[in-house]
């Protein structure tokens, strides 16, 4: 299928962007790495009457280190976020993600604000995002606002950014010495997404679990916690008895629908079997 007739405005500034906004309402649409945006037109799951480019705007590229946070420019591409030292070193988890993301044609033109912003809950960024509480930075014509990822994905494809506004960037905690932290999925092919996928960060003190974050993809409408697991390991050492009773918590935790890649029942117990061999690798790691 064709996409359907729209106009292109190319954005030179962030003043044109707003401008842009402002004029065109919610009939505009920001266009960023298009991976995902033209063939959603090319599906006519999407319908705006103009796409404002953002691609060439230079203010929104980049990583940078400031203090014990990373930042993000949100027109960083997948392939700059795969090969940055700084994420490797100081947002482990992140670097774990991002080979999963897409096939390389993608990941050179695809970016972390473009899939931050589309929200799709099979991504790989949101759940990595929920897992490190990220804080998201939107931008408006009245100024920036802030948002922490745990209020950001509202829905299926729904985040915090209004129709006026622009997600500029993503601040990722820098990593401390005693956490430790395992990104991993399933899916049928590599580069496919997900049929189900896990972001655990844990801290430790010296055998014992003394903070746990556990975020799920492709397993509701948006990435979710995993509130009940969580709870479940903290306080106790890894062993085969907190793995199961983590397990245990994922009963009350996930609820998928299943989908086109997998029922609800092989849902849940890929998620037991990525939460099972996380913990395990989590603590063989452990110095
Ligand atoms: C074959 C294929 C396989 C893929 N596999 C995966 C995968 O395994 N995992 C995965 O995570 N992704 C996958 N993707 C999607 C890919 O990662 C996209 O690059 C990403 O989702 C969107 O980034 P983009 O820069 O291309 O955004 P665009 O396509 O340009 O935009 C996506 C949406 O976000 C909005 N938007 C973009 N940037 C901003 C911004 N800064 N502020 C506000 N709104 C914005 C747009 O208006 C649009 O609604 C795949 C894509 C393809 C084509």
């Amino acid at each position: 299928m064709k996409s359907p007739e729209f106009s292109y405005f190319k954005a030179q500034t962030m003043a044109d962007v707003f401008s842009a906004l402002q004029t065109h309402g919610d009939t505009a649409q920001i266009l960023a790495g298009g991976q995902s945006l033209l063939a959603m037109l090319n599906l006519r799951m999407a319908n705006p009457k103009i796409l404002i480019d953002i691609s060439g705007l230079e203010s929104l590229k980049g990583i940078q280190k400031t203090g014990d946070v990373v930042r993000i420019g949100a027109l960083t591409t997948h392939h700059e976020v795969l090969s940055s030292s700084l994420v490797q070193t100081h947002v482990p988890l992140l670097a774990q993600a991002v080979p999963y993301v897409a096939h390389l044609a993608i990941r050179n033109k695809g970016t972390i604000g473009g899939s931050l912003a589309l929200g799709d809950p099979a991504a790989e960024y949101p759940a990595v995002a929920l897992a490190l509480n990220a804080t998201l930075v939107i931008q408006s014509a009245s100024g920036e606002r802030r948002v922490k990822a745990t209020e950001f994905f509202i829905s299926l494809y729904r985040t915090a950014v209004q129709a006026h506004e622009v997600l500029i960037a993503v601040e990722f905690p820098v990593a401390t010495a005693n956490q430790r932290f395992v990104f991993s999925e399933l899916a049928r092919r590599k580069g496919d997404y997900a049929m189900v996928g896990m972001a655990l960060a844990i801290s430790l003190e010296g055998q014992t679990i003394r903070d746990a974050s556990l975020a799920f993809m492709a397993m509701d409408d948006k990435p979710i916690l995993a509130p009940h697991a969580m709870k479940a390991m903290v306080g106790q050492p890894i062993n085969q008895q907190t793995i199961a009773e983590a397990q245990k918590g994922l009963d009350a935790d996930l609820h998928p629908a299943g989908d086109l890649l997998a029922n609800a029942a092989t849902k849940k117990h890929l998620s037991r079997v990525l939460l099972s061999r996380a913990l395990m690798q989590a603590g063989a790691t452990h110095v």
